[in-house]
């Protein structure tokens, strides 16, 4: 039984705060949903969880299995057991699918950890038929061109051959059409329950909630927790939206500067750039 943990976490990009201290804890097998309106800190709380470059952790901890995941460089979390399917997933021209996957296999037997059976590419071509992507696309340059639903598609099979211990999923129904998307969330729940896989998964949307259930369902909004409840919580704001929690909808944060733009980022130097900001 593993645990992700997250205690009175507080980050802030250059002058201003975004998350406000955020606490939830994970264990193997469980589906957590954060749920929120634009702004609120959701992708800023999956991009400090796995170390993106830019953004100054103020409090707080996380912890994966008692192992401080903040003092570790984001290859090392990965290796720790941790996984990130980006909201905007990067493309890497000249680097093939097979060759990343396995880079990171040999990664995670460095770190001493389990490697399935069987051939690299069985396993990826296998993964890809589960979610109806082109196993063609597996031989081409990582993210290089395809559809933003294909792109989720692939960061699922990516998910599901290096079986991480924790996923966090940041949008991954974005881009998807309703058979993806349940062909997508179906393989993720099957993975809870085959794996342990323990995933926090973050959306606007409780569609993608019908497959992949949660245990809990937390709504995130001005860099905090605000509701925290069970699956039922996610059909209450499919109905009601994020009225409820409406001052966050003008966008999550608070403290100084909050007028700024964002710093400009080198997408080449950041891997978790949003190629649309
Ligand atoms: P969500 O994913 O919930 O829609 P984000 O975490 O992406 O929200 O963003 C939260 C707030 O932080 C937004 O107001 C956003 O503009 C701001 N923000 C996120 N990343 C940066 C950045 N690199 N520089 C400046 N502001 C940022
Ligand atoms: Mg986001």
């Amino acid at each position: 039984m593993s645990q992700l943990v997250i205690r009175g976490l507080r980050a802030a990009v250059g002058s201003r705060v975004i998350l406000n201290g955020i606490d939830l804890e994970i264990g193997s097998g469980e589906v957590h949903a954060v749920m929120g309106p634009n702004g609120a800190g959701k992708s800023t709380l999956s991009h400090v969880l796995m170390g993106r470059p830019g953004y100054e952790v103020l409090g707080g901890t996380a912890t994966l299995d008692g192992a401080d995941l903040l003092a570790l460089a984001p290859w090392e979390r990965a290796q720790a057991g941790l996984f990130l399917a980006m909201q905007y997933p990067t493309e890497v021209p000249g680097v093939s699918v097979v060759d990343t996957l396995r880079a990171a296999e040999l990664a995670t037997v460095g770190a001493g950890q389990a490697v399935p059976d069987g051939a690299l590419e069985d396993r990826l071509a296998a993964e890809a038929t589960r979610v109806g992507l082109d196993s063609a696309l597996l031989e081409r340059a990582l993210n290089v061109d395809l559809s933003g639903g294909e792109k989720k598609r692939l960061e699922t099979v990516q998910l599901t051959v290096l079986k991480p211990r924790f996923a966090i999923l940041d949008e991954l129904d974005s881009g998807l059409d309703v058979d993806a998307l349940r062909a997508v969330a179906r393989r993720v729940e099957d993975a809870t329950n085959a794996d342990g896989l323990g995933v926090l998964v973050i959306t606007h949307y409780s569609r993608l909630l019908t497959e992949l259930r949660p245990d809990r369902v937390h709504v995130l909004a001005q860099g905090r927790i605000v509701a925290s409840g069970g699956p039922e919580l996610a059909d209450e704001l499919e109905v009601s939206g994020y009225a409820g929690y409406a001052e966050a909808a003008d966008g999550g944060g608070e403290g100084a500067g909050s007028g700024a733009g964002r710093p400009a980022v080198d997408p080449l130097a950041d891997p978790f750039a949003d190629p649309l900001a």
